[in-house]
């Protein structure tokens, strides 16, 4: 839900103290474009005191920067698929001050907040402009054992780590973290596509950033069984070399190593945003109480998950360790999601990085991770899945059977999920080419 803002004046606190007396200058504009929101990052040349508010008729939101210039052109910004119809730029307190204003064809939600300077940018100046989506359809509602449409499919959330602003680590020429675990991401998707009773989902399918919190959230919200991210390692010794797979630790991390990785892909937070820093750490207690409770089960899941995968990469990988790695990383602290994190090699390492951006290695990663998943997942299916059906005998190849609509069914999603074409689903149900499907029909499953 979005609530609508009539001027509301939206303080950056914090990261102040160094801003120059000699004033910034806004050198440069980038725009990354997310499904839920665009982000919109101004380089600095120092810091610089902002504020950001909305004005209507029409729609648009005006950034003023104190003691800045703008010697960059906003014409040349890309705002194809961005909410932004017109960004224009003016000084004010004569000359000494710069306002940018954001002409918008959606209504939207704006943040902003700076960054301080890290290995690739300087000072920067964030706004991102979070659109208007629509809630999620809720959890489907749990259905006997002997109904069809409790044959579910295992819904696995694969996360690319990093992304947009945050690169990841940096290997040799350039080649970039956020670029390689997306291919090894998509790759994986396929292979779960293609696998009968799976359901692939990606938290990101782009290159824009999303929050370590939020990377679980999704998660969450997909209804997923399973949670892998997928990063590449990077370490300022070039000799450090081989992939490793992690479980969330009980107390943080288990090695030296481990609390160093742990630091480095947690410290990505802090470019995820300043506003909901608060929300987040009730978060935190009430994840820890959460954690505790349901923790013990999605564990022993994760491990024995984790195991599979390890154990498939050690065939054509160098490993870091022998076995199973334990850290603290926040993206693997859902309390009831079995969740693990592969590091597919070290990208700083020449003849890794090499590996890590070719295709035919991206795929065959992807096929160690796949083929973990699925011996986990057809050993232990989860009750009220496809693949707990097929466990306990379904023959479901011959006999024809029924499935009742649920709430977000389309007919195409139900063909595609039994295996069967549109085509012959139609026939089947006498639907002619509109599909009014609704919530509670029963339809006629024919045999694939
Ligand atoms: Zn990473």
């Amino acid at each position: 839900m979005i609530q609508r803002l009539s001027l509301v004046v939206l303080l950056l606190s914090g990261g102040l103290s160094a801003v120059s007396a000699l004033g910034a200058e806004v050198h440069n504009v980038r725009v990354w474009i997310a499904p839920d929101h665009a982000r919109l990052v101004f380089d600095l040349s120092a810091a610089a005191q902002h504020k950001l508010f909305t004005l209507k008729k029409p729609d648009r939101i005006v950034l003023d920067l104190a003691n800045t210039k703008l010697v960059s052109d906003l014409q040349g910004v890309d705002l194809a698929s961005s909410p932004i119809a017109l960004m224009r730029s003016g000084s004010r307190n004569g000359g000494k001050d710069l306002r940018i204003v954001l002409e918008l064809k959606e209504h939207v939600k704006p943040k902003s907040f700076a960054l301080k300077p890290n290995d690739q940018y300087g000072d920067r100046l964030v706004v991102d402009l979070y659109r208007d989506m629509a809630e999620a359809p809720p959890k489907t509602a749990v259905a006997s054992v002997n109904d069809p449409s409790a044959r579910r499919d295992i819904i696995i959330a694969v996360d690319a780590g990093h992304g947009g602003e945050d690169p990841g680590a940096i290997g040799p020429g350039r080649v970039k973290e956020k670029t390689v675990v997306l291919g090894i991401a998509r790759e994986l998707k396929a292979l779960l596509a293609k696998e009968r009773g799976f359901q692939p989902k990606l938290t990101r399918d782009g290159d824009y950033y999303i929050s370590l919190r939020s990377r679980t959230q999704r998660a969450r919200k997909m209804n997923a069984d399973m949670f892998v991210s997928i990063h590449a390692d990077g370490f300022r010794d070039h000799r450090a070399r081989g992939a490793s797979v992690w479980v969330l630790s009980p107390r943080g991390a288990s090695s030296e190593m481990g609390r160093w990785l742990a630091q480095k892909e947690n410290s990505a937070d802090l470019i995820g945003g300043v506003g909901s820093v608060s929300l987040e750490d009730k978060d935190d207690v009430l994840a820890k109480v959460l954690l505790d409770m349901s923790m013990t089960a999605s564990r022993s899941d994760s491990r024995d998950i984790a195991n599979s995968i390890h154990r498939n990469m050690s065939k054509f990988a160098k490993m870091h360790k022998k076995q199973v790695e334990q850290a603290g990383f926040v993206v693997l602290k859902s309390p009831d999601i079995p969740s693990i994190l592969v590091e597919t090699g070290f990208i700083t390492n020449h003849d890794e990085a090499a590996k890590l951006k070719s295709k035919a290695y991206q795929r065959k990663m992807a096929q160690a991770i796949f083929s973990g998943i699925k011996a986990h997942f057809t050993a232990k299916p989860p009750a009220q899945t496809w693949l707990a059906w097929q466990k306990e005998g379904g023959t479901q190849k011959t006999t024809p059977f029924s499935y009742k609509v649920v709430r977000g069914d389309t007919l195409s999603v139900i063909a595609s999920r039994n295996g069967v074409s549109l085509a012959a689903l139609r026939k089947a149900n006498g639907l002619r080419s509109a599909d009014h499907i609704m919530i509670g029909q029963v339809l006629k499953i024919p045999a694939s």
